[in-house]
């Protein structure tokens, strides 16, 4: 049966393989794209949003793009309604949108800080919470909240990321045990180093040095995240809730 899942930040990046891979898996998709008010910005990641949606439907899969800025409380609420109002249900919360920035602890300013929680924490929060509201009254919902292996083993350089997605563990631990009985299932997925923009800023000293400490000697693909969230919403997975999982390529093997 199609459920409806929503990806945030799934204009680009990992979000884009999740929503692409949920539309082949044969369920319908609200591509979240990052809309920051009338400008320019925006209007490109509108575009984007809309080639993901012409992909996504010349491989038979089916969706519609809602734009928000899910760091800000009522934008997110809003992106969940307006989901709600269009399919009638939210089954699957993917809440992949996030940013982040190299610095050292001293040089973080407040404002810096207060940004990276906005956007990697509060906005899993924010959506978490008006996700649930639905989920409960269909007894039904699957949410997946992107972590970071560096959320689990921290990071020198990402004191402030690490924390947030430290954050998004303990949000998705207790969500899980909040609302285990109402049919909603909450997991986290922990990516070590993807290919993606975000990465794509690492020069090639920094690559050889990550990739030295990756047991199987590659950095991970956003399809390598996307397998792993097609099946964590999955039947299969119904029995697995208030987990990490790690794909990271055994970085972090322990
Ligand atoms: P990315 O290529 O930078 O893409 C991030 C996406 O999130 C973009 O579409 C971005 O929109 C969107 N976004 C950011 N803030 C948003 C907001 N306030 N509202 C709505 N959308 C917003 O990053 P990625 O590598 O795909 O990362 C996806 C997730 O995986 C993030 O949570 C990241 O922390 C996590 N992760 C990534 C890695 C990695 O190695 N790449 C490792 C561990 C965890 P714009 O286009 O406007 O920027």
């Amino acid at each position: 049966m199609k459920k409806i899942a929503l990806v945030t930040g799934s204009s680009r990046g990992i979000g884009k393989a999740i929503a692409l891979r949920l539309a082949l898996d044969g369920h319908r998709v609200v591509i979240n794209y990052y809309n920051k008010g009338a400008n320019e910005e925006s209007d490109r990641n509108r575009q984007e949003a809309q080639e993901v949606l012409t992909q996504m439907k010349s491989l038979g899969g089916d969706g519609i793009i809602i734009g928000a800025d899910v760091s800000d409380s009522q934008a997110a609420q809003s992106l969940i309604d307006k989901t709600v109002e269009e399919y009638g249900q939210l089954d699957f919360l993917i809440n992949n949108a996030g940013i982040n920035q190299d610095q050292l602890l001293i040089r973080i300013s407040d404002n810096d800080w207060n940004r990276i929680i906005q956007t990697d924490l509060n906005a899993a929060f924010y959506c978490c919470r008006a996700a649930v509201k639905h989920m409960i009254r269909k007894r039904f919902g699957r949410i997946i909240n992107m972590s970071s292996i560096v959320g689990i083993t921290g990071n020198a350089g990402q004191v402030h990321y690490s924390a947030a997605k430290a954050g998004v563990l303990g949000l998705t631990y207790s969500i899980a045990r909040e609302y285990g009985n109402r049919g909603i299932n909450a997991n986290a997925v922990a990516p070590g180093y993807i290919q993606t923009d975000m990465t794509a800023k690492l020069n090639q000293e920094q690559v050889s040095k990550i990739l030295s400490g990756v047991a199987v000697g590659r950095m991970g693909t956003p399809e390598d995240i996307a397998g792993v969230v097609s099946f964590l919403v999955s039947p299969q997975a119904d029995y697995i809730s208030g987990q990490v999982i790690r794909v990271d390529g055994g970085m972090a093997a322990m």
